[in-house]
């Protein structure tokens, strides 16, 4: 289904996979995509157990998630290109909770 015109491999900012076009404003792969994602659309925060400074590739990206979103964020990658629809819906029913 892909077109195989491509001159070079176009690798994911992040991690260093093959990339799969650009997401949420920056070229990366599949899995990064997700990720990133699902770690803003849960408002997720991670801890880094080694120190916070890991060097993301296909192996580490696995093992430190808290330095994986902070490249994802480094690379240019926009939170707020996430899900901006469900999110303002969200505040307005977490204020519209506060209200009662
Ligand atoms: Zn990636
Ligand atoms: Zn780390």
């Amino acid at each position: 289904p892909y077109p195989r015109a491509q001159q070079q491999e176009e690798l994911c900012l992040v991690c260093g996979d093959r990339a799969s076009g650009y997401h949420y404003n920056a070229l990366t792969c599949e899995g990064c995509k997700g990720f990133f994602r699902r770690s803003i659309t849960k408002n997720a925060v991670y801890q880094c157990k080694y120190g916070g400074s890991c060097d993301i590739d296909m192996y580490m990206r696995r093992k430190c998630q808290e330095c994986r979103l902070r490249k994802c964020l480094a690379i240019g990658m926009r939170p707020e290109c996430v899900v901006p629809e469900t999110q303002c819906k969200a505040k307005r029913e977490s204020k519209a909770q506060q209200a009662q």
